[in-house]
């Protein structure tokens, strides 16, 4: 692929639409794919029970892609309170997510250095309306609140993020504080689905869908990419998968998850005792299908 990144933005795949990720919002109309077969699922454990249980038994600070999650001061001030003896206080830790280039210095979040640097970062907002959660008090050098899907749309450079996986998502944020379920629905936005695979995962339960399945649901002009073959899946996998750099040095290239469904791929250990929750991807994304059928055609070298 010669220039990935342009590729990324005039492309109409969206990462995830054939498995359990979701598709990201974008301002085109995406091809109608097949409807996904798939067996029933055995019941899945509930992601945020799960996210709460691995944020007890995993030293912070915690990690997801390019995620960086800490335990906000107010969890202290809430174990405070209950061990004041007031009655009917949740026991609720509290946790703050921000880019990991901005979160050194994080691993104390209650020292003053961490509050001034945390002041600086654009306080994101997981929804509009009442329900809004702002990262910091608001002053004259707070940025403006932008919604946290808003963000994610765009990377640094103002071009649309087709693929929310992709290792390109901007610097300069700060959300929370937000509660284990709160941080489960800002993950599910940044990182569609991949709480909830990690969880199937962990439990043994993530049902991983091998390419020649995902291809043979494809009709229409997708059905192409049943031709894909070993050799280009191969290329394929370093291309849109593997992180490389495009040739022009672009960084916006590459997938941060690892894609399990692809042969001789390892799946990561489960251990909660890891502070990172790996990205895993059990399905080829249509992402992936749109640039094979590129491949299969020619337009892609
Ligand atoms: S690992 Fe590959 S197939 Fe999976 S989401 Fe990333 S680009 Fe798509």
């Amino acid at each position: 692929m010669s220039d990935m990144s342009a590729d990324m933005f005039s492309q109409p795949g969206a990462e995830g639409t054939g498995g359990t990720h979701e598709a990201p919002e974008a301002p085109w109309t995406l091809e109608p794919l097949t409807l996904n077969p798939s067996p029933a699922r055995p019941s899945p454990p509930c992601p945020s029970d799960h996210l709460r249980a691995w944020l007890a038994a995993a030293p912070g600070p915690w990690r997801i892609g390019q995620v960086a999650m800490v335990r906000a001061e107010e969890s202290a001030r809430t174990a405070r309170t209950e061990a004041g003896g007031a009655d009917g206080v949740a026991d609720e830790s509290r946790y703050l997510l921000l880019h990991e280039d901005d979160a050194a210095g994080e691993a104390d979040a209650a020292t003053d250095s961490a509050a001034r640097a945390r002041a600086a970062l654009v306080p994101l907002l997981l929804e509009s309306g009442a329900s809004t959660v702002l990262s910091a008090p608001a002053s004259a050098s707070t940025p403006a609140p932008v919604l946290l899907r808003e963000w994610l749309r765009w990377d640094a450079a103002g071009a649309f993020r087709p693929l929310r996986g992709a290792p390109n998502l901007r610097p300069g944020w700060i959300l929370g504080p937000l509660s284990a379920m709160q941080v489960v629905e800002a993950l599910r936005l940044i990182y569609p689905g991949a709480v909830a695979d990690w969880a199937l995962h962990e439990a043994g339960a993530l049902r991983v869908t091998p390419y020649e399945e995902s291809a043979a649901r494809q009709t229409g002009r997708f059905s192409v990419v049943r031709k894909l073959g070993d050799e280009r899946l191969a290329d394929m996998l370093r291309e849109c998968c593997g992180g490389a750099p495009s040739a022009d040095g672009t960084p916006n290239s590459g997938c941060l998850r690892i894609p399990i469904w692809a042969p001789h791929t390892p799946r990561p250990p489960t251990a909660k005792s890891r502070p990172e929750i790996p990205l895993l991807c059990a399905e080829a994304c249509n992402y992936f299908i749109s640039k094979a059928r590129e491949k299969i055609l020619g337009r892609l070298d």
